[in-house]
């Protein structure tokens, strides 16, 4: 963790320094605002800054208010350098300041408010991680690690959103494990399990970074194709089944051929509701996923209607 003090005045800049390295901290110094808010958008281990309010090009209190303007992840803690009155305390405290040290400064009072900022930022820390730990948690299927039904949905919604504005084609393909119960029955639960698991990782192997894989459910998966014409999505398609059902899954001691069925649709975005179309889109992949089922299983069917 770094500290960056942005003060004008040499001297007081050089005791603050001297007083933060005897406790091990690491200190950046700055002499105007500008270079202080490039310092801390360039350097994420800037997590406190103790700033002068009187800076050459910018009221450090202005700069206390871009800090908090800065759409970042990390809370940077900022401490204000007050000479005590009342006023200044209120305009610092409104600017977004979390705390201040009065001048003349008191090493054990500087370094202890130092060390509760030090303090809030790693409970900060620890509750943006876990924040991030429970989305990811909400957003992704267990077994798989894609992306759940509910998560698949709003990432399509959004893609189609942004394929609008770009006025770019979007392609689907819906992916069926072919008579997958008979495979639970022959080689139980647990193996089909496996089986799930694997093939969730050659989909993700097979398709492209920006595609947008779900597990839609059981036995069920979804990939959008953002920037594909409905031909490539059916070139996809074929890639995959060649990647999913080719090569056995060997799990076990033992050797699995499974087929696979697959509906390809497409979608031209336009200005209405993205949910709507999104759902009409499912339902239009889905329809191609019941013909390739009822032309025999282990097919690729296209449902090209507008
Ligand atoms: P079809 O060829 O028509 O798709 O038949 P199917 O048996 O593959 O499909 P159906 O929709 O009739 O049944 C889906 C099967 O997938 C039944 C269910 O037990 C199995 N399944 C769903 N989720 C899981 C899972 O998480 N683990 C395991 N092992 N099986 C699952
Ligand atoms: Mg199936
Ligand atoms: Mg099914």
């Amino acid at each position: 963790m770094k500290i960056l003090i942005a003060d004008d005045e040499k001297v007081s800049q050089l005791a603050l320094k001297r007083s933060l390295e005897k406790e091990k901290y690491t200190i950046e110094l700055c002499r105007n605002g500008k270079k202080a808010l490039e310092m801390i958008k360039d350097d994420k281990d800037i997590r406190i800054v103790i700033l002068d309010p009187d800076l050459p090009d910018m009221e450090g209190l202005t700069l206390c208010r871009e800090i908090r303007k800065m759409n970042s992840f990390r809370y940077i803690y900022i401490i204000v350098i007050l000479s005590g009155s009342r006023e200044e305390l209120v305009a610092a405290m409104d600017a977004g300041a979390d705390d201040y040290i009065a001048l003349p400064f008191e090493n054990d009072f500087f370094i202890f408010r130092i060390k509760t900022g030090e303090r809030l930022l790693e409970i900060e820390d620890r509750l943006h991680k876990s924040q991030k730990e429970l989305m990811r948690l909400v957003r992704e299927d267990s077994m798989t690690t894609l992306l759940n039904r509910r998560a698949f949905i709003d990432e399509a919604v959004r893609q189609l959103d942004r394929a609008s504005r770009e006025n770019q084609p979007m392609s689907a393909i819906m992916v069926d494990i072919d008579d997958f119960k008979a495979i639970n029955e022959l080689y139980g639960n647990y193996i089909g399990d496996r089986i799930l698991a694997e093939f969730a990782n050659r989909l993700r192997f097979g398709c492209r970074p920006y595609d947008i894989i779900g597990r839609y459910s059981g036995e069920e998966f979804f990939v959008l194709l953002p920037n594909a014409k409905v031909n490539n999505a059916v070139k996809i398609a074929k890639r995959l089944r060649s990647i999913l059902s080719k090569k056995y899954y060997d799990i076990q001691g033992r050797s699995i051929k499974i087929t696979i069925s697959f509906g390809v649709s497409f979608i031209i975005p336009d200005v209405g509701l993205k949910d709507r179309q999104i759902d009409f889109l499912i339902k239009k992949t889905e329809v191609a996923l019941k013909k390739a089922k009822s032309d025999g299983y282990d097919k690729i069917a296209l449902n090209a209607e507008g």
